[in-house]
């Protein structure tokens, strides 16, 4: 066996070697040419906020012979901007005049003056002004999802346009302490999932349509929404807000400013990687057992499908939870029982944006400035189809409502064609308001789908503990560490997570990097050469004893 791998392997080390004993500086990589093998200090895998953290802080650091392989065509990851001209996260420079940028994956900075990714961004001028006024158009505040004075709820009362009555608020605050609290205070002695809960809570209550309506709605859609995860497989026990520490921080959410968006911030940002990150290149192999103390991560090339070997000190993995689960990256060998426990046990689910965009300024008289539109259905089925409505027409410019589903009616709606998602969220959309014209844009997406993502972000998973979960994931298998939204502990399904856990990764990665990258590669691949020539000698002779007797 360890026969067939020297064999298999000697172009490789010679040609390593003969890079390596020049002396030459470890191979830079340009964006034209391709070589087969490339020698960098450090890899790092997918241009997400975890990687472009963990990347910044390693070129601080001083170490620059970096290479970040990034599968998709455009850097940032689950933050996607689809600019006005249909390019997707551009720097700032190469925007459109009159950008109106919409944001396919994440949209809010969730974050104070403590954290570092504000910081980084703020200073840079990348947030819009901050104002911690929950309530102003400069900050597009979540609260309480669906339960505060941020939200206009509409009640359906019939299945054509028009048919929906606009509740006052002190028919929103009876609802809200007769349903929602009380199901917070029931739901503290559920250990099962959020459904079983409320079902229980049903049976428990004589509840009217109203009620039980508004209560699916806030669970289906916005416990969806706050975590992606389908409601059967989300705890009941914890809240959708995260129930740390942390929670009053996730009343306010910053923006970019009026034209760029979070995903061309992101390009903004890596703007200062540019010669390091390397798109269109997926990786498909990490390997850590064929050159002893290296790592071989193998790429794939986009238009040609030809594969490139680069031998690296150390990797940095960022990809999200479900690429770990699904065998696009081969890990030879492959990685530890404990690990492969974790990643297949975690939960990671499904959330996704149907956003329409109207020329037509008057438009946006047609529904309420609040900044959450709320559709209590009148069926089971459709709580969490299509009813929350986000209005961010103040922040963008433009008339804009972004409608969310999660969960289940996320998973569905991807196998609906672009037409049938627009008219299932129109026809809600006329229930309100019934002189809504047909939009000018619409971009819908299906993260479950994108290949390189394959879900919007991690979720607790009943039985489970996500943050020893989560933190245990965090942990490195020797030269490998892992970063990225699902190591991020308390932070999960954030960019400020993904951004934490990429600096956390710059730190764990340093003990294996070097001043003298050269020598010590050198040095190392002569480890290598010997491991692998003592055994091919000791078969040679054991060969030549044979033909002699
Ligand atoms: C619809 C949606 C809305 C969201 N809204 C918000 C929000 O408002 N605020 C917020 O804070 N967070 C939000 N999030 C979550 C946030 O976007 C993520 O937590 C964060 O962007 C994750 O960053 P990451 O670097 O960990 O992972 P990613 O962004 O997924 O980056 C990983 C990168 O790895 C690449 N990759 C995958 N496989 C390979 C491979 N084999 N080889 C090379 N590269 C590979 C991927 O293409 C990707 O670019 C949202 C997410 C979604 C989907």
């Amino acid at each position: 066996m360890r026969l067939v791998l020297v064999l298999a392997n000697l172009p490789l080390l010679s040609v390593v070697a003969s890079e390596a004993n020049t002396g030459r500086p470890p191979a830079t990589v340009s964006s034209t040419s391709e070589p087969d093998e490339v020698f960098v200090e450090a890899v790092i895998v997918g241009a997400g906020w975890a990687g472009i953290s963990a990347a910044i802080d390693l070129q601080n650091s001083g170490h620059s012979s970096l290479l970040i392989l990034e599968a998709n065509d455009y850097v940032g990851g689950r933050s996607k901007s689809k600019n006005s001209d249909g390019t997707i996260n551009a720097p700032p420079a190469e925007l459109p005049s009159n950008n109106v940028p919409i944001e396919m994956g994440s949209e809010w900075l969730y974050e104070t003056e403590r954290g570092s990714q504000y910081t980084y961004l703020k200073r840079r001028g990348y947030l819009s002004k901050v104002n911690t006024d929950p309530y102003s158009n400069e900050t597009l505040a979540l609260g309480k999802c669906g339960v505060n004075s941020l939200t206009s709820f509409y009640w359906q009362t019939g299945s054509s346009p028009g048919q929906s009555q606009l509740l006052n608020n002190t028919e929103v605050k009876s609802l809200e302490s007769d349903t929602w609290q009380s199901y917070n205070s029931f739901k503290s002695s559920c250990s099962s999932s959020h459904e079983q809960c409320k079902q229980a809570y049903f049976n428990s209550r004589n509840l009217s349509s109203l009620q039980r309506q508004y209560l699916n709605l806030i669970i289906d859609s916005c416990g969806g929404m706050d975590t992606s995860a389908r409601i059967d497989e989300l705890p009941a026990n914890k809240t959708f807000t995260p129930d740390y520490e942390i929670e009053n921080y996730w009343y306010t959410g910053y923006m970019s400013p009026q034209g760029v968006g979070f995903g061309n911030t992101a390009a903004a940002v890596a703007e200062q990687l540019k010669d390091k990150i390397r798109l269109n290149s997926k990786v498909v192999g990490i390997n850590t057992y064929t050159v002893p103390g290296k790592v071989i991560v193998t790429y794939e090339v986009a238009s040609s499908g030809s594969q490139v070997r680069v031998i690296a000190n150390s990797v940095v993995v960022t990809v999200s939870l479900n690429v770990l689960k699904s065998s696009n990256i081969n890990f030879v060998p492959q990685l530890p029982s404990w690990k492969r426990n974790l990643i297949n046990g975690m939960g990671m689910g499904v959330m996704n944006k149907c956003v329409l965009v109207w020329d037509d300024e008057s438009v946006s008289h047609l529904f309420p400035s609040k900044k959450w539109i709320e559709l209590i259905s009148n069926q089971d089925a459709t709580s969490g189809r299509w009813t929350t409505f986000l209005n961010p027409s103040a922040q963008k410019g433009k008339p804009t409502l972004v409608g969310w589903v999660s969960g289940e009616d996320a998973m569905r709606m991807e196998d609906q064609t672009d037409d049938e998602v627009k008219a299932e969220m129109m026809s809600n959309l006329k229930l309100m308001f019934p002189d809504i014209p047909e939009p000018d844009r619409v971009v819908i997406t299906r993260w479950g789908k994108e290949p390189n993502v394959l879900g919007a972000y991690s979720h607790h998973v009943v039985g489970r503990d996500f943050l020893d979960d989560s933190s245990a994931l965090g942990n490195p298998v020797g030269r490998i560490i892992f970063a990225g939204e699902a190591t991020a502990g308390p932070w999960l399904g954030t960019t400020v997570g993904a951004w934490l856990t990429g600096q956390r990764a710059a730190i764990e990665m340093k003990q294996y990097l070097t001043a003298d990258f050269v020598m010590e590669a050198s040095s190392s691949l002569a480890t290598a050469d010997a491991n692998y020539i003592m055994p091919m000698v000791a078969v040679l002779i054991l060969y030549f004893w044979r033909a002699l007797i």
